[in-house]
């Protein structure tokens, strides 16, 4: 069964499916993006994803491709027509196509693309039976990384790092040795008192929508969540470490620059906001 992608109006074979050269995207990176999983054929946490697409649009004066509930179908569709039961969806809007030059253009549409993807569904639980390793790298991106722009180039040179470091992820460190997020995940401690730590999402990161409802997870279980920043020193000491992303929902981390974290396993309340979370997060029937 070919994979069928949405560009601009259209499904089309993803084979096929292409922007014009002079999409802003394309050009200037100039378009943020969404990453929903899809699990047991439901779509995890659209309402937060679509929330936070409208705040990234707003931040950037890029309008609505077309209205939320045309999107809220158009995903769907696209999730049908590949037949994903577990995997992700992704889309993008970009300013749209315009001969270049840097200031907004004032006859463009907005551009969007929608693609889905099967993941197996054990693939990510096997990486959480071992955990995974990162690396630290200095902050070099902008400013305004709230934003959850295609423009991620200081995220595909850190996360390649860490492949060639045998690892697989990237954190971004601040002037003070503060951790600030992955490349593509934002970054949490246990401490030896079992609090949950992570940095306030106020500014200098991404509010992760799978950070929001780890919050709601870890109510559900009982655990004090604390969002203050930590250093790159007290999550190697730290009881357990962990990543979170729409993609890894809790995922271990067990190393840290070499360097392993307590016995170098996962962790048990790593592991327990991990199962909870798909009791706790929205789910829209796909
Ligand atoms: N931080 C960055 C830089 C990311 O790219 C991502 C996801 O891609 C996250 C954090 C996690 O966000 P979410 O939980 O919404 O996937």
């Amino acid at each position: 069964m070919p994979r069928i992608a949405y560009v601009n109006g259209r499904y089309v074979p993803h084979r096929e499916a292409a922007v014009h050269i002079e999409d802003r995207g394309y050009q200037f990176a100039d378009g943020v993006y969404e990453v929903c999983e899809v699990a047991r054929g439901f779509i995890i946490d659209m309402t937060r994803h679509l929330d936070r697409l409208d705040r990234s649009l707003g931040e950037l004066s890029i309008s609505w491709p077309v209205a939320r509930r045309a999107l809220t179908f158009i995903i769907r569709e696209v999730i049908r027509r590949n037949r994903v039961a577990d995997g992700l969806v992704y889309l993008q809007v970009t300013r749209g196509v315009a001969s270049r030059d840097f200031a907004f253009p004032t006859n463009a549409a907005p551009s969007l693309v929608v693609i889905a993807k099967k993941v197996a569904p054990d693939f990510q639980a096997k990486r959480a039976e071992a955990g995974i390793k990162v690396i630290t790298v200095p902050e070099n991106r902008w400013d305004r990384v709230d934003i959850k722009s295609t423009g991620l180039l200081p995220n595909v040179l850190a996360k390649q790092k860490a492949k060639e470091a045998g690892a697989q992820e990237a954190w971004f460190i601040d002037e003070e040795g503060n951790v600030k997020e992955g490349g593509s995940s934002n970054a949490w401690i246990v401490t030896r008192d079992g609090v949950l730590v992570t940095r306030p999402a106020n500014h200098g990161i991404l509010r992760g929508i799978t950070r929001t409802s780890l919050f709601d997870v870890a109510e559900k279980l009982g655990f004090t969540v604390e969002e203050r920043k930590f250093s790159v020193a007290e999550a190697k000491a730290a009881r357990e470490v962990f990543i979170s992303s729409a993609t890894t929902i809790a995922m271990p981390v067990v190393e840290i620059d070499g360097a392993a974290i307590a016995n170098g396993h996962p962790g048990s309340v790593t592991l327990s906001l991990r199962q909870a979370f798909f009791d706790v997060a929205e789910k829209i029937p796909a």
